[in-house]
Parts: structure tokens; sequence; C-alpha cells
């Protein structure tokens, strides 16, 4: 992908562990990478194509002077979320933060902290076979639109499907969200068991039966196994009220593990 830089910004703000560090300030050398596809605005030589390297200096500096925090951790990690939400066209940001006057009491050049962070892309499967069942999914994209560093960029028609799993003895209703993130698996998926409870608070009649089921079914092409979380879900090639919901918003969009498109996966399953 193609990058735009900005090398060793200077910046005198009052983070820092000591309190001293907070009342008298010191210098912060800041570099960033910017991750971004350059094509357009290289054709059109029009700046509003690109990312303003001058805006995004005078953001930086602005957010170092106003916040004030302990770690250099945390600067980098705050300052690359604002970035990637107020800049669209960044994809992906790798940041260093360097303190040149590090309080350690031994000669040093710099200490620095550099992380790269950006935007991931994942497909949720939403499901609710409970009282009302639209407004059950209707509340799941909203709350999910309302999620820092989230945002929904297809929600697929609601289909009416038959109880699954045994248990479950109501229709479903289901969809697929497509979001763009900035949280990882496990942070995803601890909002989506929050945005569960929060639904199933109003009314749990039995088991089987939900307000609302909210599983991730890809993020990006990533292929993971731990105890409380398997990626890509288990059994969404298995499921057709996945893939009718899913070949709707990510029809060419390929399997991880199975190396076949939501579409492929969804004809096999009707043809069995
Ligand atoms: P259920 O509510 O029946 O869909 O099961 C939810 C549990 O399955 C959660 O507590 C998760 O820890 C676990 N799980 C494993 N993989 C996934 C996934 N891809 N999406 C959502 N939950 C998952």
């Amino acid at each position: 992908m193609d990058k735009i830089k900005i090398k060793d910004l200077e910046v005198f703000a009052n983070h820092g562990v000591f309190p001293e560090e907070n009342v008298l300030g010191q210098k912060f050398v800041i570099s960033v990478t910017m991750y971004t596809d350059t094509r357009k605005a290289g054709k059109s030589d029009d700046l509003t194509q690109s990312i303003h390297y001058g805006e995004v200096s005078h953001f930086i500096k602005k957010f170092m002077e106003t916040h004030t925090f302990k770690l250099i951790e945390t600067v980098a990690e705050k300052l690359v979320a604002e970035l990637l939400k107020t800049f669209p066209l960044m994809q992906k940001l790798d940041l260093e933060i360097k303190k040149p006057w590090a309080p350690v009491g031994l000669p040093l050049d710099t200490v620095s902290v550099e992380i790269s962070r950006g935007w991931h892309t994942a497909y949720l499967g939403v499901g609710s076979s409970l009282g009302d069942k639209k407004g059950y999914l209707d509340g799941a994209v909203e709350a999910l639109k309302a999620t820092d560093g989230c945002e929904v960029i297809a929600v697929a028609d609601y289909i009416a499907t038959e109880p699954y799993g045994g248990a479950a003895k109501e229709e479903f209703l289901n969809s697929c969200i497509g979001v763009k993130t900035l949280l990882t698996p496990h942070e995803l998926l601890e909002r989506l068991h929050e945005i569960e409870q929060a639904a199933d608070r109003k009314r749990l009649v039995h088991w089987g039966d939900r307000t609302l089921d909210l599983d991730i079914l890809l993020y990006d092409d990533l292929v993971m196994e731990s105890e409380d979380l398997t990626i890509p879900h288990r059994e969404m090639h298995l499921r057709s009220f996945v893939l009718e919901p899913l070949s709707q918003i990510a029809p060419y969009k390929n399997h991880p593990v199975l190396h076949k498109t939501v579409m492929q996966l969804r004809s096999e399953l009707e043809n069995d």
C-alpha cells in the first residue's frame, strides 16, 4: 500500500509518570507512516483526494498538548485511534513517539514507543427468536453504530428462518452485518456480549430461544482459535440463515480456511 510519512514532528507536552513531567512538560518527537491509496490524488493533483499532512501534523500537536497521560503507550494508542477516526482515507497507521528528555537519570538518546493500528473488516451474524425480533435486530445495528471504533458498512435484509439447534422452538429473524472496526477480535466479542446482554435483560423466557444472538463470522482473513473464540465461525458454512444474508453483502468474500467464496459455500449448501 502507498504511504505518506511525517518524520520527527516536535511537540512540547505534559505526559509522564512523574508529577514534575505533568507540570513542567517536555519535548516529544512523533513520526507517523499513514497507509493509504494515493493513486487518485496522484492522477488528479487534487489535495481533497489525499490525506492533508499539514492537517495531520496540527491534529497531532493539538492532541498532544490538550491531553495528559502517564504513559506514552496510552498517548500512542489514543492518538492513533483519533487519527484513524478523523482521517477516513487512512487505512493503517504506524506511529512512533520518542521522548528525548525522559527522566531516567542516565545518558540516552531517546526512549520511544512504536505501534501499528488499522481498520479491520468483520462480518457478524445476528438473530432473534423472541419478542420484538425486528426491534432487537434494529437495536443491534444501532448499538454497533454507537460503538466507539466501529462503523456499520452493510446490513443484509432480515430473513425469517426455521428454528435451529433443537432447543429453539420459535421462528428466527436473521441477518448479517458488515462492520469496519478498530477493535481486536476479543474486544469485538466482548462488545457483542454487552449488546446481547442489554437486549436479554428486557426478556428471557426460556433457554434456546433468545432475544438476540450475535456472532463473529469473519474478521479480515484471520484464522484463529482460542478457548472462547473461533474465527471463522465454526458453523457459518453449514447455516443457510448465515450464508443467505452474508451472500447479499459479501458474495465474493473468501472463507480463509475453506478457500471458497460466500456465494460458492451457499450454492454448495443449497445443493446438498
Ligand atoms: P452462542 O451464544 O450460543 O452463539 O455462543 C456464544 C459463545 O460462543 C460465546 O460465549 C463465545 O465465547 C463462543 N464463540 C466462539 N467463537 C465465536 C464467534 N466466532 N462468535 C461469537 N461467539 C463465539
